[in-house]
């Protein structure tokens, strides 16, 4: 592997692994060590081509960020996240299957739970 695609990689398993993190190109240099910003740059929008990831904005800053184009792992569970950290979190799968089943019976409503984040309060914001 040459040097550019081990930048590369390394950059695309930060994402893997925070599947629901935002991350800037200044948050990505932190996290790695002797990696020029250009070359962040240059990586960033390679794996957004290849569409592993992909740009969003925060509420309240100018800035772009970048988020994991959800990870196989995510597809299966409806999202829940925080309005005050951010975070988020998935609904257990038996509770996920109970609303969509409720939605389906109720409201003949098929829920695409690969599409859905409900908002809230998380357990850590509440106390
Ligand atoms: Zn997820
Ligand atoms: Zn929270």
């Amino acid at each position: 592997m040459n040097y550019q695609t081990e930048q590369r990689k390394l950059m695309q398993n930060l994402f893997a692994e925070h599947p629901h993190e935002m991350y800037s190109a200044k948050d990505i240099q932190g996290m790695l060590t002797n990696v020029s910003i250009s070359a962040i740059y240059r990586n960033l929008s390679k794996l957004e081509e290849k569409g592993l990831i992909m740009r969003c904005s925060k509420s309240g800053s100018s800035k772009s960020f970048y988020t994991y184009t959800k990870s196989d792992g995510c597809r299966e569970y409806i999202h829940l996240k925080c309005k005050q950290c951010g975070k988020t979190a998935h609904m257990p799968i038996d509770d996920t299957e109970i609303l969509m089943r409720n939605a389906l019976e109720h409201k003949k409503f098929k829920v695409d739970k690969t599409e859905t984040i409900l908002y809230g309060i998380c357990e850590s914001c509440q106390k």
